[in-house]
């Protein structure tokens, strides 16, 4: 039962956690290096191998979590209820069953639930992207749980 709404104001800023999951790195990697200027204006997260892989290629600084099958998406599942995670753009895989399915469906399930931003393929992380909202502050609305 919600008991009221409450508004967090996302900075201009943004603080972007990236994760893709092995088959889809190189998608990630291709709509990174496009977007690596818009990106670069932003403070950047990442699972660990995604984090390598895209601090290699991007040479952009990137906080690394663990990863993912090691507990990353639980450590950014965490920082979006801290509200330290604005968007996530979160390539999972649709095809392939991971050891850590239970992970990913807590880090959608966290995302939803905190109303932060979350595109899942390029199409939907080209929008987000390249949104005007991007750059400007944004009342977000989440709603506050009857704490007992
Ligand atoms: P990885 O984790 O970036 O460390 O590969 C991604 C994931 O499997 O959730």
């Amino acid at each position: 039962m919600h008991e009221k709404c409450e508004i967090i104001n996302v900075p201009k800023k943004k603080r972007i956690a990236l994760v893709a999951h092995d088959h889809r790195k190189s998608d990630l990697l291709e709509w990174a290096k496009f977007n690596r200027g818009l990106l670069s204006e932003h403070t950047l997260y990442a699972t660990g191998s995604t984090g390598a892989l895209l601090e290699r290629e991007l040479d952009l600084p990137i906080h690394k979590f663990q990863s993912g099958p090691w507990g990353g998406d639980q450590q950014i599942g965490a920082k979006i209820v801290d509200q330290e995670i604005d968007l996530l753009i979160f390539f999972w895989d649709p095809l392939e069953p991971l050891p850590h399915d239970p992970d990913v469906k807590a880090l959608l399930r966290i995302a939803v639930l905190w109303n932060i931003l979350v595109a899942c393929n390029r199409a939907s992380a080209d929008f987000i992207i390249s949104s005007p909202l991007m750059y400007e502050e944004y009342p977000r609305f989440i709603p506050r749980a009857k704490v007992h």
